[in-house]
């Protein structure tokens, strides 16, 4: 199975600021550790940042992933986790899921649920897609676990990713489609 990581933003942008940490450098260092975890199974795993979303989706696409996951953090007041899938797309809602119930199992975390969205990168990659926003940059209890938590944060997102293969939807087996 190929596992393709986006850490979210980088380059020239730098994502989210607060409480002294970058979204960036968050992200990236939560999808290293998520590759750590999915490659000591067994998984294939491409970990890839880059500040140009269609870039980013070319490359997933072209490395033909099974899956994509991206991380990022949340900003705006809020706190707490929420997993978004591209509307319509089964298996990405199931992963979202499995993902988002790993994270919230295992972090002191509001669990904000699972969302559709149309975001970019989940609109225009061919493979079942999810965006992970973490926790809120901005907020001090949640921007505490994004400095502190990190391995944390990425063996949950890795065991949300190993749950959808050991308990996958019927059409992930039979008929796997694009989205
Ligand atoms: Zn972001």
């Amino acid at each position: 199975m190929k596992i393709f990581i986006n850490a979210g933003h980088g380059g020239n942008d730098p994502g989210a600021c607060g409480n002294g940490l970058r979204e960036s450098d968050v992200a990236l260092s939560i999808g290293k550790l998520t590759e750590k975890y999915l490659k000591a199974v067994g998984y294939d795993v491409k970990l890839f940042q880059y500040d140009g979303l269609q870039t980013i989706c070319d490359v997933a696409n072209d490395w033909c992933a099974d899956l994509f996951v991206s991380i990022h953090c949340n900003a705006g007041g809020g706190t707490g986790t929420e997993t978004y899938y591209f509307q319509g797309s089964a298996n990405g809602e199931t992963l979202a899921a499995y993902v988002q119930k790993q994270i919230v199992k295992s972090l002191p975390v509001v669990n904000r649920g699972v969302k559709h969205a149309n975001f970019y990168v989940l609109k225009y990659t061919d493979m079942p897609a999810v965006l992970v926003e973490t926790a809120f940059i901005d907020n001090f209890l949640d921007a505490k676990l994004l400095r502190d938590r990190q391995d944390d944060f990425a063996r949950a997102i890795a065991r949300g990713i190993s749950d959808f293969y050991a308990f996958p939807k019927p059409d992930v087996i039979d008929f796997p489609t694009r989205h």
